[in-house]
């Protein structure tokens, strides 16, 4: 399914001193308009049912010159030649391979990436590219069910996870505000949780459009399989955070500090696998997202010093004993 993000603006990625060229481009648009990893062959095949007249040499000069500029990306499946799939706007991912048939499925797991840089660091290595391919056979091969078409572009499985993940993640942030909102004394703690869970509320409806929206351009994108693999989301924070304000005798200040902590742990989860991935929508999705919990984990220090000022302020008063010892004990 071709979506318009899918297409590039060729004249800005022709390199500099190319003329522009009628088959060139022809082929470039085919290309673009078939889905997952062609051969250089299978791209000849589809290229001579639109134009006879267009020669083997000329598409392999095209594809390797689409390599160059960035639209596309060979992918080597151990099968003796290279095969050939869209990199502009599609992440990079990794492969599961079926041996029995050929067939091939993508997947993304920054876990993975960051475990690859850091056997890379410990090498003294800087790692610039990672292949992770995983041979086997597929359920389809095994049980005679139909292939589980992935029919979807990768962008858009990709959005639809990293969608998930922070849906997820605000729904356990609104529980986790709501709580602390009902646990806090302090009168103004309690409305900076409330006004946090009502955020929380909106930034949730907002993603959900935004879900719906995506759901749109594909009626199947629901029940396809998972692309993006993450073992510690963002979520799992705040649930903890959550389960952390039901002990009992949680004050206000320590309700502030774990919210802290979890915006920030949320910040640090969105902005870090957001830088890591290329051009695309989940991309997006990820740094707004950490750009929310930023603002919301500022909001919070904030909140934890005024907070702790007053009560300074109110220990103080009776007493300057009082004060002494605070000062003491801090
Ligand atoms: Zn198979
Ligand atoms: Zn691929």
């Amino acid at each position: 399914m071709a979506t318009a993000s899918a297409m590039p603006d060729l004249d800005r990625l022709r390199p500099a001193g190319t003329k522009r060229s009628g088959k060139r481009d022809l082929i470039v648009n085919v290309f673009l308009r078939q889905e997952g990893h062609l051969s250089a062959d299978d791209l000849v095949e589809v290229i001579k049912r639109e134009d006879q007249r267009i020669s083997r040499a000329t598409v392999y000069r095209t594809l390797q010159w689409m390599v160059e500029a960035g639209i596309a990306r060979k992918v080597d499946f151990g099968e003796g030649r290279f095969r050939f799939e869209h990199s502009y706007r599609h992440p990079r991912h990794f492969h599961l391979i079926c041996k029995s048939c050929n067939r091939s499925y993508e997947f993304l797991s920054s876990d993975i990436e960051a475990l690859v840089e850091e056997v890379g660091a410990a090498r003294g290595l800087t790692a610039r590219q990672s292949v992770v391919q995983i041979y086997g056979s597929c359920e389809s091969c095994r049980t005679g069910k139909p292939p589980a078409e992935e029919g979807s572009t990768s962008e858009l499985l990709f959005a639809r996870d990293a969608l998930r993940i922070a849906i997820a993640t605000e729904r356990s942030g609104l529980e986790f505000y709501t709580r602390a909102a009902r646990i806090t004394k302090d009168p103004r703690g309690k409305h900076v949780f409330e006004h946090l869970a009502d955020e929380e509320k909106n930034h949730l409806a907002t993603l959900e459009g935004r879900y719906k929206r995506l759901l749109e351009q594909d009626p199947q994108l629901e029940s396809r399989p998972t692309f993006l693999f993450f073992k510690g989301a963002a979520n799992g924070l705040f649930a903890r955070g959550a389960e952390d304000l039901r002990r009992t005798g949680v004050n206000d200040r320590e309700a502030y500090r774990i919210g802290i902590r979890c915006e920030r742990g949320s910040h640090r989860f969105f902005k870090r696998y957001g830088e890591r991935f290329e051009d695309s929508e989940g991309k997006q999705i990820f740094l707004e997202f950490a750009d929310e919990e930023r603002d919301h984990l500022e909001m919070l220090i904030r909140e934890y010093r005024a907070l702790t000022r007053r009560q300074r302020k109110r220990k103080a008063k009776p007493a300057r004993t009082a004060r002494t010892r605070h000062a003491a004990t801090r």
